[in-house]
């Protein structure tokens, strides 16, 4: 059995089935996706929240393989990102045809948005960063903003520099983030293969590209998934229980966010002292804007020195007929997320028009917002030490989540790769129960 139908509890069923194990999956919601989904709203398709991945986001790249989805999404051929600043050139970071890591040195020379001081104390920074070991347990009570203050970083180099990569795939503003899972992005992204940072796009709706497919294709292997079925309780024996009715399994996964396993999972198999609750939660807010024309000739653009931090052309997957659909992407939104809908208009309508020309005398046809209060968990220092193994203390139960201790930061590929980690760990205990 797997309990919760979000990417890490979708992977964790998909490979169980590839070994020849029967799953049922049980998902509270009415659909499959977890955090990755799309609404209706009106004539348009939304998702709950704009979703990137990159190159060298393997195993999440071959859940989209397993689930026959690839061509969903836009990989760049190069990494390529237009950097938009107010009232400023916009810039480009672009990868050149060089080996890594000289492949990105020629975009840092020519980035405007810093001064030639900052870009060449960057490259010296770039160079410590990449001796550090992501995995060493000591980098989990630093933080990267003071690490990278030490290295020469400026106030500017870490928001429009480190701060594009870092505040995105960390939910964290730079100053707070985790240095050991900075690392780990920096080191995969930018240091790694040439070609490892191409950014990725949905090119379809999220429950088309992740909710739908998964339930299509886990029930034409034989398995079951339940929807709407909240799992109340998970014994030790092990069974779940949804309804008030136990139901024995051979394993369970348990596969939800952190706050639902540690109320779900029975004492014997929580970690004594339980830690998980310290790893909290970070939110993010989407604005979706509108327009009655064309405002951005990109398929996505990021933006220093203003709140909007990436924004992205959503018009085809929503299925706007005419004008363009903007969604602006906004992480680590703590100052953001209570705001009113009318006080967040009046923040990023002047924005965008400031940063997009040719939004300054479109007309903004709607602007609407979503919110994840608890997007991710809260990727600060110290953050490392709560998360736990796939394993749990009780025997035939199992931990997946993005939120487990997979060494990548909360995000899809983190998922994907927790519930490989799971299902690789019921495998060898129903081997175990079998030759006993
Ligand atoms: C707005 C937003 C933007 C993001 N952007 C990116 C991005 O650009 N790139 C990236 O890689 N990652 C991004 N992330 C993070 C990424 O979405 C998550 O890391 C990932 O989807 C988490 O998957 P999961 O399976 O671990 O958890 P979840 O998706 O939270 O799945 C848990 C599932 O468990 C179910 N559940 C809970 N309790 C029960 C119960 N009692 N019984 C049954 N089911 C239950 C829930 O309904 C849910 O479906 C973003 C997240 C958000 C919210």
């Amino acid at each position: 059995m797997v309990v919760g139908g979000g990417l890490a509890g979708i992977s964790a069923a998909v490979a169980l089935q590839e070994c020849g194990v029967p799953v049922t999956l049980l998902e509270a919601r009415p659909r499959l996706g977890g955090a990755t989904h799309s609404f209706r709203r009106g004539d348009l398709t939304i998702d709950n929240g704009q979703h990137v991945f990159l190159r060298c986001c393997t195993a999440y790249r071959g859940l989209l393989d397993r689930l026959g989805v690839a061509d969903r999404a836009d990989v760049q051929d190069r990494f390529d990102v237009t950097v938009l600043q107010p009232g400023g050139p916009a810039a480009r970071l672009r990868r050149a045809p060089l080996p890594s890591p000289l492949h990105l040195l020629p975009a840092l020379a020519r980035y405007a948005p810093l001064p030639v001081r900052d870009r060449l104390r960057a490259v010296r920074a770039s160079a410590a960063l990449r001796r550090l070991d992501p995995a060493d347990p000591s980098l989990d009570d630093v933080a990267a903003g003071p690490w990278l203050a030490a290295r020469g970083q400026s106030a500017l180099a870490r928001e429009a520099l480190w701060g594009l990569f870092i505040t995105a795939s960390l939910n964290a503003e730079v100053d707070e983030a985790a240095l050991g899972l900075s690392a780990l992005v920096c080191r995969r992204a930018l240091f790694g293969r040439p070609d490892a940072a191409d950014i990725g796009v949905p090119a379809v709706p999220l429950g088309d590209l992740h909710g739908g497919p998964a339930l299509r294709r886990i029930e034409a292997a034989g398995g079951e998934v339940r929807l709407r079925a909240k799992v109340e309780a998970v014994t030790a024996d092990p069974k779940v229980v949804v309804d008030g009715v136990p139901i024995a399994a051979d394993a369970v996964v348990v596969a939800v966010p952190h706050r639902a396993a540690a109320r779900l999972l029975p004492p014997e198999a929580l970690p004594d002292p339980l830690r998980w609750p310290e790893l909290d939660a970070s939110p993010i807010v989407n604005v979706h804007a509108v327009f009655d024309r064309r405002v951005l000739d990109l398929p996505f653009a990021a933006a220093v020195g203003s709140p909007v931090q990436w924004m992205f052309d959503r018009t085809g997957p929503s299925g706007l007929a005419d004008g363009q659909y903007l969604a602006v992407s906004v992480s680590a939104a703590d100052r953001w997320i209570d705001r009113p809908v009318a006080e967040l208009r009046a923040v990023f309508e002047p924005e965008l028009r400031r940063l997009l020309p040719a939004a300054r005398d479109a007309r903004l046809r709607e602007l609407f917002v979503t919110r994840e209060r608890r997007a991710t968990f809260r990727q600060r220092p110290g953050c490392g030490a709560p998360r736990p193994g796939a394993a749990t203390r009780a025997p035939g139960l199992f931990l997946a989540g993005a939120w487990t201790d997979t060494g990548w930061p909360d995000t899809m590929e983190g998922a994907v790769r927790s519930g490989l980690a799971a299902a690789r760990l019921v495998r060898r205990h129903l081997e175990g129960v079998r030759d006993r």
